[in-house]
C-alpha cells in the first residue's frame, strides 16, 4: 500500500517516534496526543481496519495487543487504567486506513467518549 501513511512509517519512508516493535507489529507515538501517553500499535501488514481482519490474522492481532500491553507497562500507565481504541470507519472518527490501536493513558479518562 504505498499510499498509506502507516505503510510508509512501517518502511521508514516517513519518520515515527518509534517506542517498540516486534516481527508483526510496530508501536509509535501519536503526533497529536490527546493524554501524556499516547501511542499507536499497528501491525506492520495493511488491513484497512479492524472490519478486515480474518481468522487468519488471530496470531497478528494478538501480536498487537500483547505490545499494546507492553507498551502501557512501560509507560507505567499499566497498574492505573488505560485505554485500547480502534476506530473503524468515518462515523467512528477513523483517519487513518490501516488498522491501529490507540493507546491511551496517564490521565483520568471519561466514559462513554
Ligand atoms: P484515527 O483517527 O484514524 O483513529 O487515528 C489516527 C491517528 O493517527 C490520530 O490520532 C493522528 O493524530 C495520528 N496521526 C496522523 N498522522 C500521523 C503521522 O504522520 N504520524 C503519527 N505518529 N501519527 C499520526
Ligand atoms: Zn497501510
Amino acid at each position: 500500500m504505498p499510499d498509506c501513511l502507516f505503510c510508509r512509517i512501517v518502511a521508514g519512508e516517513v519518520p515515527a517516534d518509534r517506542v517498540a516493535e516486534t516481527d508483526g507489529a510496530l508501536a509509535f507515538r501519536d503526533i497529536n496526543p490527546q493524554a501524556p501517553t499516547h501511542v499507536l500499535v499497528i501491525p506492520k501488514a495493511h488491513f484497512d481496519n479492524a472490519a478486515h481482519l480474518s481468522h487468519s490474522d488471530a496470531e497478528l492481532l494478538a501480536e498487537v495487543f500483547r505490545l499494546a500491553a507492553q507498551v502501557a507497562a512501560e509507560e507505567g500507565v499499566a497498574d492505573a487504567g488505560y485505554r485500547l481504541v480502534t476506530n473503524t470507519g468515518a462515523a467512528a472518527g477513523q483517519t487513518v486506513g490501516h488498522l491501529h490501536v490507540h493507546v491511551i493513558g496517564g490521565r483520568q479518562l471519561s466514559w462513554p467518549p
